[in-house]
């Protein structure tokens, strides 16, 4: 955990965000800005930056977001109607909040 990050605060409870989902290994929750009608962030509980810093043990990790993102669509009712998953990588891909999440945003009409 890295005590200035806000993902690392919000994954270990230590603030108020709410939690839709929870594993050993992650957490979801609501982004506070949201692109779309559901938008979800996908964040695990270990601090990785981004991808670029994605190490060689991180297989597991990557491969639990994408799984918590398909199971989050079809809770969240629009995995018929489709969604997308992505991650922003660095601030040229748009990139904020420097401990890697997957975005899962849909739900459009
Ligand atoms: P990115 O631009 O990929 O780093 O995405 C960061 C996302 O985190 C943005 O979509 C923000 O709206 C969202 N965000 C920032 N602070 C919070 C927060 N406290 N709770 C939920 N989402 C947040
Ligand atoms: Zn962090």
């Amino acid at each position: 955990m890295e005590p200035d990050c806000l993902f690392c605060k919000i994954a270990h409870k230590q603030t108020d965000t709410e939690i839709l989902h929870e594993t050993d290994a992650l957490v979801v929750f609501k982004d506070i800005n949201p692109h779309a009608p559901v938008h979800l962030l996908i964040v695990p509980k270990k601090h990785i930056r981004s991808v670029n810093d994605l190490g060689a043990d991180d297989h597991d990790v990557v491969s639990k977001l994408i799984f918590s993102a398909r199971d989050m669509a079809k809770q969240m009712g629009i995995n018929e109607s489709g969604y997308r998953i992505f991650f922003n990588v660095e601030k040229g891909g748009g990139q904020m909040i420097f401990h890697i999440h997957l975005h899962m945003i849909g739900g459009w009409r």
